[in-house]
């Protein structure tokens, strides 16, 4: 008997939907996913072995359900680095911040509750959004790919979404949000509902810009989401949070799961915030090297959207997807983010970004030829 999901009884909003999914191809140089290229310097590796060993001792019970040193030294980084003093009040940690965003999601919004996001975005925020049961508003973005305040601000006026969505800097596309517009947003929202709006800052360490972190002081309805797996070079720990005022922390509280950060997790993440300065140390080289990649491409004749971000959003192309397919065949395994003539590549390391500039050097002679 051939058996599909669609023969299944499942949510009627489900049938006929694919899981996301960016492709996993086994090829020399992987620069699809916007990970660290730099694997945990083994002294990190040393510790986070220690830490666990210590936490195993102790895995017949369940971890600390809240997570409070984790969340204190979560703290501790963000003051130091993020130019706002927040404590273990305002910090809640979760696997990955796509959990942290699903939390957001069933606290504020589920059935009957829209969301609100400016595309072309991080396309989870959408999809779960439908897996909370949120319905899903599609705002407008400028054809430069940077946030119109005022044409937001009018969609946000008028659908009156419970949850808005601001990735800054912006997945796919790369470019940070001044802070004037997420607060014109941020008013907008207010006067409209209230709802809750979350900056998605996955990318922040690596922004021109200092964060809007700033920005959730006397503002209870503002939630500024992180995670470890791009500056930290952690995507395999499964580590996010957020922050915002206490009372958001004490919402979420309401649907997260309970003991929902396992013992290994929060000692893995603890040893990693020990070796934060090594950490942000990669993040500099990346960021040099992504500086690097945008004046190279530039050169090459490319159109490349400012880069906050550790990727690049280049283009044009005729048709994205056989110039993906032309990248790949060349060995470099680049993203096609379904943003019409553009693709998206990761910085890693300095070879693998040499690699893939010869790729694309190549491909864009045999297209003029
Ligand atoms: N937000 C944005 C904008 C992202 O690009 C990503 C990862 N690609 C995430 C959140 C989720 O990251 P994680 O769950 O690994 O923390």
């Amino acid at each position: 008997m051939n058996i599909g999901i669609d023969d299944l009884p499942i949510r009627d909003e489900l049938r006929g939907k694919s899981p996301y999914g960016a492709p996993q191809l086994d090829v020399p140089v992987r620069l699809n996913t916007n990970e660290n290229p730099y694997p945990l310097p083994e002294p990190l590796v040393e510790r986070i072995a220690e830490r666990v060993r210590e936490a195993a001792r102790d895995l017949n019970r369940y971890p600390d359900r809240d997570a409070v040193e984790l969340r204190t030294e979560l703290a501790k980084y963000l003051t130091r680095t993020a130019g706002h003093e927040v404590g273990p009040a305002n910090v809640w940690a979760a696997n990955g911040s796509n959990e942290v965003i699903q939390q957001l999601l069933q606290t504020f919004g589920g059935p009957g509750r829209t969301a609100i996001g400016f595309e072309p975005s991080y396309s989870m925020h959408a999809l779960i959004s439908r897996g909370t049961g949120t319905g899903w508003i599609s705002g407008p973005r400028r054809e430069d790919f940077n946030l119109d305040a005022t044409a937001a601000a009018k969609t946000i006026t008028e659908q009156r979404p419970d949850v808005v969505f601001i990735t800054s800097p912006n997945n796919p596309t790369g470019t940070a949000v001044d802070a004037d517009t997420v607060l014109a947003l941020y008013e907008a929202a207010q006067a409209a509902k209230p709802s809750l709006v979350v900056v998605d800052e996955a990318y922040g360490e690596f922004s021109h810009h200092p964060s809007l972190l700033p920005l959730i002081e006397g503002r209870p309805n503002l939630v500024l989401s992180r995670t470890m797996s791009k500056a930290f070079g952690a995507a395999g720990l499964r580590l996010g949070y957020l922050a915002a005022h206490p009372a958001v922390v004490d919402a979420v509280q309401l649907v997260r799961l309970p003991y929902h950060l396992s013992a290994v997790t929060q000692a893995t993440a603890l040893a990693a915030l020990e070796h934060t300065d090594t950490l942000l140390g990669y993040v500099e080289q990346l960021k040099a090297e992504r500086d690097r990649l945008v004046t190279e491409l530039r050169a090459l004749g490319f159109e490349v959207t400012e880069s906050d971000a550790n990727f690049i959003q280049f283009g044009r192309f005729a048709d994205a997807r056989a110039a993906w397919q032309e990248i790949l065949d060349h060995g470099v395994l680049v993203r096609d983010n379904g943003v019409p003539g553009r693709l998206r590549v990761t910085a890693g390391t300095p070879a693998e970004n040499d690699a893939f500039l010869e790729a694309v050097r190549t491909v864009k002679k045999e297209q003029n030829a």
